[in-house]
Formats: structure tokens, sequence, C-alpha cells
């Protein structure tokens, strides 16, 4: 699933694309999303330039002269810069084509994903306007952190998973951050200490600031006719590695089912 550093990658891929351009047409081949494409979406963004590819946690913010595209890549989507004529293939749902000949190309094969559209400030659209600050920006910090977890009994990482308090940090990097802090994944939020929430806030930002500079390796990956957008597997100390010795103690890693999602830590590392 493309978490905030893979969907930071993909703004960073297309920005580059499609800042300047117009649209010259946006083509809907399969309405079906998260949420039903909206019949006048094609309509309201035709003939107008975009000015901007923004990013609001998981939401790609395509801003034009009408009004701002508000796309979520779901469960599996993908987008991909494209030459306009390039034969679709399954699951390519949505074109947005540009006055340079190219076309981004919405691909979703589960569907999760979607396609949205306002005129008004997307920050107030009702999917954004309740969402925590971002982990990468300055207001996201350890006093944040020991604020939020003061009252709250809930395991930290499912806290560090609930949108409203901390955006982008989903499964895989609430595990390695967890990790990187030397905290117990089932331990409850407000029984962190102050400095185990900045070290946790410390390791939050140092984890996704990771995975996205691996993912700019892998940008050509999303410009091109071939091949999949390949999302990237950077390094990780802990997700997926239960059984195998731990990178730090040697140690196996530990795996259990925490809020119906795979936990994995270190029984000797993490307190
Ligand atoms: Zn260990």
């Amino acid at each position: 699933m493309p978490e905030l550093p893979e969907v930071e990658t993909t703004r960073r891929g297309i920005e580059p694309h499609v800042v300047g351009r117009r649209i010259s047409r946006l083509l809907v081949h399969e309405r079906r999303l998260r949420w039903p494409v909206d019949p006048k979406l094609a309509a309201a963004v035709a003939g107008s330039a975009i000015r901007r590819a923004g990013r609001r946690a998981k939401y790609l913010l395509l801003e034009t002269e009408a009004g701002t595209l508000i796309l979520h890549l779901g469960m599996s989507g993908s987008l991909r810069v494209l030459p306009a004529m390039t034969p679709r293939v399954a699951h390519d749902h949505i074109d947005i084509e540009l006055d340079s000949g190219q076309t981004l190309r919405f691909n979703d094969p589960r569907r999760f994903g979607s396609v949205l559209f306002t005129v008004d400030d997307p920050a107030l659209h009702p999917l954004l306007k309740l969402l925590a600050p971002e982990p990468l920006e300055d207001a996201f910090d350890g006093e944040y952190l020991w604020k939020i977890t003061r009252r709250r009994s809930v395991a930290i990482k499912q806290l560090l998973m609930n949108s409203r308090l901390v955006v982008g940090v989903g499964n895989i990097y609430a595990s390695e951050a967890l990790f990187r802090a030397r905290v117990r994944p089932r331990r409850p939020a407000r029984k962190l200490s102050r400095v185990e929430c900045h070290k946790l806030a410390r390791a939050i930002k140092a984890t996704l600031a990771m995975a996205v500079k691996v993912g700019g390796t892998t940008l050509r990956d999303y410009v091109g006719a071939d091949g999949n957008p390949g999302y990237f597997r950077q390094k990780l100390y802990v997700y997926e590695r239960d059984g195998k010795p731990c990178r730090i103690c040697g140690n196996p890693v530990r795996q259990f089912t925490q809020g119906q999602r795979s936990t994995y830590w270190c029984a000797n590392c993490q307190k």
C-alpha cells in the first residue's frame, strides 16, 4: 500500500511534468472508485493550467486554475506520466491529458483510490480539514507527541496510525519508528515519558525522510511506458522480518496482530 513516502515520491516524480501544463482533457474510463468520480469533473477542469502539485498527508493536490484535484492512491493506486497515445492496460481508470502530449494516468486494480475536486481551499475539504500536522514539518515534534499521548491509554502503535493525531505513519513506518525509538508497540500511549516522545518524534521523521530519500532513486519509474511503478522497499529493521535476527542485537524479530494489522518488534531492544 502506498504510504506517505511513496506519495511524496510520486508527487516529486510527476511535478516537473504537470506544473505549468494545461489540461487538454480529462478522460474517465472507470467511474467506480472509492467514491464515484463526479460526472462533471471533465468539463470542470478542461482547459485549466496546473499551478502546483502539492500533498497533504497521503492526498496529492493538483491545483488548477479552476480548482484543486484531490487524488488518493488508496491500496494499490499509481500515477504515471506517459505519452497520451500509449495504449491503456487493465485498471487504467483516469487520464489527465496535458497540452505537452503526455497524460497523467491513474491505475488502481483494487479501486480504493479516489479522484475528487474542489473549487474551495482544499485544506477545508471534509477529508483534509481534520488531519493532524505533517510529520516532516516543524509543528510535529516531541512536545506535540507528548501532549497528544497524555490522556490516551491506547497502544502507542495504534495511536501513531490514527490520522487525526498523526498523519502518514502507516503500518510499515509505525513498526519501524517504534523500533528506532526503542519503544514497545503495545505500551499504553500515556505511559511514554517525555524523553521517549521526543525520541519517537525524531524516529518518525528519520524513518519517513529516509524512505523519501530512497524513493528519490526510483523517480524514473513514475515516468515511462514500461515496467511497474515499483514502490521501493528501503532496508527495514523489523517490518516483515519475523523470525529473522534483529539487525541490532541478533535476537529473532517477533510479530503479533494489533488492530487487525501485523506489528513487528524486538523484545530485547524495545522497552
Ligand atoms: Zn534487537
